[in-house]
């Protein structure tokens, strides 16, 4: 993994540092730094190597917009420093900063992120930056050539890189230092200073020490990095162009203190799509939002099984979630083989909450927003009740959580098209499949036995149900979820047959009618083709029966039972066993008539005697022992589309 990498040629005692300004309820692409940084920090771990992860609040910044969900009084405290304002009504955070910033911790510690928090204000306050303080200001013509330099910036001589809090109306955007005797610092509130606020224009001289103001957010990284001995602070990328605010803060560290600036891990944005999220409350996607949205575990390996230096395009389309949750499932299973590579091995450790907390038998996305909406489902009792094992308490933590998601998502994120809703009665649309594809959910039904199955073998039988068919895979899956669904896909057959009734399966795939000359016109094939298929199996060919079969059409306005025929096919079917176990149907085609006054018997002799013929010469030909299974099956297609044995009609006239 990436972060294995990073830390490979390291050595010495580390310490990881990252920030975040609270300055409104913090997006979800925040969470891509403070994970990256965690990930570093867990390799460092897996290593041994002394190593701290520091996450730091720059709440000591001014408010410079007003956020989001801004309520009107906060115009007012426009400039004023973050962890100075007050928390909004019914706020439980202590001020503005605070409130913003518990909401993103919360996540932190859901997340299982072993970092230290500290709050700027503390840093300011208890002193712990006098040092650094003194030192920049002292040097501060070094800071105003590296802005010239490096940033192609340039400040007048008189300029500082300090912002005092004004003693006279609270704010800090808008001051202005421009002397340091060593002791105080002479600063302008300034009226016109920024456009986001107007300062008192209040003159003074103040101590810049002990919280009484604060550095220029590119010098406090220099005095972070100084004084905490950072050695690893990665950046988004858009603080890593050439000469953007990474290279002036690391010149000025350089110029300054004399440092090596930390390892820079600069890294990509994190995207949304899907309208809902990235527009939610005019603030995008935020970070609680997303951990409501994902299991922990899932929002870890999202951020983190993608290197640092490539975009993230997150999305909450459903197709997206399933991938996503499949391919962390897959990696999850891996760790419970016991067969996984020491890749996974270390992604695993890396996207844990805590050790072993990926040890899970995990229910699929997919599942569970399907059973969620089927009703009358008690979805742990029935995932307990099918599980060989008994759930463990990670198991059921892990349900726990994913249905959860599953329900918020549901909640906040499905489109209509997404949603799923068993039928109470067959679909109209049902009518629209082909004719093999309801011939295929006619054979379903059955085939269908009255107990219930497993999961797995409801899954196997509708694979074999296809190959009987035959149908390939796609068009039977499609079929099941349109009669059930009313949908063309859905989650595993096999899972979603297995959490509804039996009997109302038998019923509901009885009910579908379909055409027998249709469904035989599309799957029938040649004898040629027959054989093809055989050469193709040769070898593992076990077993080999037949059955013949013949429809005709009873054209429209005759009545049931006339002779009024009007055309008709003949089929010999061959059911071939392979020694893997499975039974293939292949339909051949060997008698089409047609025109008023087909004589039926004559044509039933025919198949009989052509398929003879054909049977013979296989056996010969191919070493096989076919055997008959049943005696030849005469059916009649109605006028009004049903189709009943030949027999039944002759009995009933
Ligand atoms: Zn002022």
């Amino acid at each position: 993994m990436w972060n294995e990498k990073l830390v490979e040629k390291l050595s010495g005692p580390q310490v990881v540092n990252d920030s975040k300004t609270p300055s409104g309820r913090v997006h979800v692409g925040s969470l891509r730094g403070v994970l990256i940084h965690d990930a570093i920090y867990r390799a460092l771990l897996s290593r041994n190597s002394d190593a701290t992860y520091s996450y730091g609040i720059d709440d000591f910044d001014p408010l410079d917009g007003l956020p989001a969900d801004a309520q009107p009084w906060m115009r007012d405290y426009m400039g004023h420093p973050l962890c100075n304002i007050p928390a909004p009504e019914h706020s439980s955070g202590t001020d503005l900063a605070d409130h913003y910033i518990s909401e993103f911790l919360d996540v932190f510690t859901e997340l299982g992120v072993g970092a230290e928090i500290y709050r700027m204000r503390d840093v300011y306050r208890s002193g712990r930056f006098n040092e650094a303080i003194d030192v920049i200001l002292s040097k501060a013509d070094i800071v105003r050539k590296v802005y010239a330099e490096v940033s192609n910036a340039i400040r007048p001589p008189s300029w500082l890189p300090f912002q005092v809090v004004c003693e006279q109306c609270g704010k800090i955007g808008t001051t202005e230092v421009t002397g340091y005797d060593g002791k105080e610092v002479t600063y302008e509130c300034k009226p016109d200073l920024v456009s986001w606020a107007v300062g008192c224009g209040h003159r003074g001289k103040v101590s810049p020490f002990d919280g009484n103001g604060k550095l220029p957010w590119k010098l406090e990284w220099v005095a972070k990095w100084h004084t905490f001995g950072i050695t690893i602070e990665g950046a988004g990328k858009d603080h890593c162009t050439k000469g953007g605010s990474r290279d002036v803060a690391g010149a000025c560290l350089r110029g300054i203190f004399g440092e090596r600036p930390p390892l820079n891990v600069p890294y990509e944005f994190f995207l949304v799509s899907g309208a809902k999220m990235s527009s939610s409350r005019g603030v995008g996607a935020s970070a609680r939002e997303m951990a409501d949205l994902l299991p922990p575990e899932i929002l870890r390996f999202l951020m983190i099984r993608t290197p640092p230096r490539k975009t993230v395009n997150f999305s909450t389309d459903f197709d997206y979630l399933v991938k996503l949750f499949n391919e962390h499932d897959r990696l999850v299973e891996a760790g419970l083989s016991g067969r996984a590579t020491e890749e996974q091995k270390k992604t695993l450790q890396t996207i844990e909450v805590n050790p072993r907390s990926t040890a899970y038998h995990p229910v699929g996305f997919q599942l569970l927003t399907a059973l969620l909406q089927l009703p009358h489902i008690d979805i742990e009792s029935e995932i307990e009740r099918r599980t060989t094992n008994e759930l463990t308490t990670a198991d059921k933590e892990s349900l726990g959580k994913r249905l959860e998601s599953a329900r918020y998502w549901l909640d906040n994120f499905a489109s209509e098209e997404d949603r799923l809703e068993l039928q109470m009665e067959l679909p109209e649309s049902v009518n629209r499949l082909s004719e093999s594809q309801r011939a295929f959910l006619g054979l379903l039904g059955s085939r269908l036995p009255r107990q219930q199955l497993t999961e797995d073998e409801y899954q196997r039988f509708i694979f074999d149900t296809a190959r009987l068919t035959p149908i390939d895979q796609k068009s039977a899956f499609q079929a099941i979820y349109q009669a059930l669904l009313d949908k063309h896909q859905g989650p595993k057959g096999g899972a979603l047959l297995s959490f509804l009734d039996n009997d109302f399966l038998i019923e509901r795939f009885s009910e579908v009618s379909y055409s027998v000359d249709g469904f035989w016109t599309e799957t029938a094939v040649t004898r040629d083709a027959c054989e093809e298929w055989i050469v193709g199996h040769r070898g593992s060919i076990e077993t080999a029966a037949f059955a013949l079969f013949i429809n005709s059409l009873t054209s429209a306005g005759s009545s049931p039972g006339s002779t009024g025929v009007s055309g008709g096919k003949g089929v010999l079917e061959l059911y071939l066993r392979l020694d893997d176990g499975k039974e293939h149907t292949i339909r051949v085609l060997l008698r089409e008539f047609e025109g008023e006054g087909v004589d039926l018997s004559k044509e039933t002799e025919d198949l009989e005697v052509q398929a003879g013929g054909i049977l013979r010469e296989l056996a010969e030909k191919f070493g096989l022992a076919i055997e008959e299974r049943e005696s030849i099956t005469e059916t009649r297609e109605l006028a009004d589309g049903s189709v009943r044995l030949l027999s039944e009609l002759v009995a009933s006239d």
